[in-house]
């Protein structure tokens, strides 16, 4: 039985509500994959520094079907590109890396051909900005570090909603984890969207088979991020690179030949 009620995001009032997912099915599908192995497998979330098999997904009756249309067509992109369990990463062959623009930055910068920013960008701000007004309006239990508070969240859902333009006191960033012979299969993990407060800054973070996201919120933006945020830049560039900055990884998922690693017991401790 579907529920009538107002959609979050484009305030229609009466319309049946569609079952949102924070992150999609095909997520947890892919990270759950082991390979060797057959039948279903649930994928890994890391709660207080250990790992717990779960098939527990985030998801809530929210958005009308146009909504959660335009939102699943951005995410139909994105997951064509991000790494998925056959082992193809589809925007690998894509990216071309550049010189890095200052000594000592932890990753390169990429130009990636035949890139769609833009719907990169609106899956990223769309899931996150679902996962913490889902919270706000008690669809969900609030996920314990994510937090855009009521002025930032507002201005998103415009955006989203196609009535603004991008907040210009945000930039949004893309990462690609590059696959390598290290401990941890970055590239194969997911996160639930979580909150870093930097002094006047708030960075919402997201990680989805092996692609980053970095929605950075605050009045003072330091300006490295306008080269290469996927709405402001006129270029289109993404950090390029195989471990993760440093810094909490609230929870997250991955499956379970990674997440049991020793950096994943190195994790802030969380709760799920
Ligand atoms: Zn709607």
């Amino acid at each position: 039985m579907t529920t009538k009620g107002t959609c979050a995001l484009c305030l229609s009032q009466n319309v049946d509500l569609q079952d949102s997912h924070v992150l999609s099915q095909w997520v947890y599908k892919r990270i759950a994959f082991v390979p060797g192995t057959t039948g279903p497998k649930n994928p890994v979330m890391i709660r207080g520094g250990v790992a717990v098999e779960t098939s527990k997904q985030i998801h809530g009756d929210f958005l009308c079907s146009a909504c959660e249309l335009r939102r699943g067509n951005h995410e139909n992109y994105v997951s064509r590109i991000c790494w998925d369990s056959d082992g193809t990463f589809p925007i690998m062959a894509k990216l071309c890396p550049v010189p890095r623009l200052r000594p000592g930055e932890p990753f390169t910068l990429a130009d990636v051909r035949d890139f769609d920013a833009g719907s990169a960008a609106y899956f990223a701000v769309s899931t996150i900005w679902l996962a913490d007004a889902m919270g706000a309006a008690g669809v969900i239990k609030p996920l314990q570090k994510l937090n855009l508070g009521p002025k930032h969240r507002e201005q998103l859902r415009q955006y989203l909603n196609v009535e603004q333009s991008f907040p210009t006191a945000a930039r949004i960033a893309m990462t690609v984890f590059r696959p390598d012979n290290g401990p941890v299969h970055f590239w194969r993990m997911a996160t639930l969207p979580f909150t870093e407060s930097d002094h006047a800054l708030d960075e919402h973070r997201l990680l989805v088979c092996g692609l980053e996201f970095q929605l950075v919120v605050g009045a003072l933006l330091p300006i490295h991020l306008d080269e290469i945020c996927l709405v402001h830049s006129s270029r289109k560039l993404v950090g390029f690179r195989s471990s993760f900055a440093a810094g909490g990884h609230a929870r997250g998922y991955s499956s379970s030949q990674p997440a049991r690693s020793r950096a994943a017991s190195s994790r802030r401790s969380i709760r799920g």
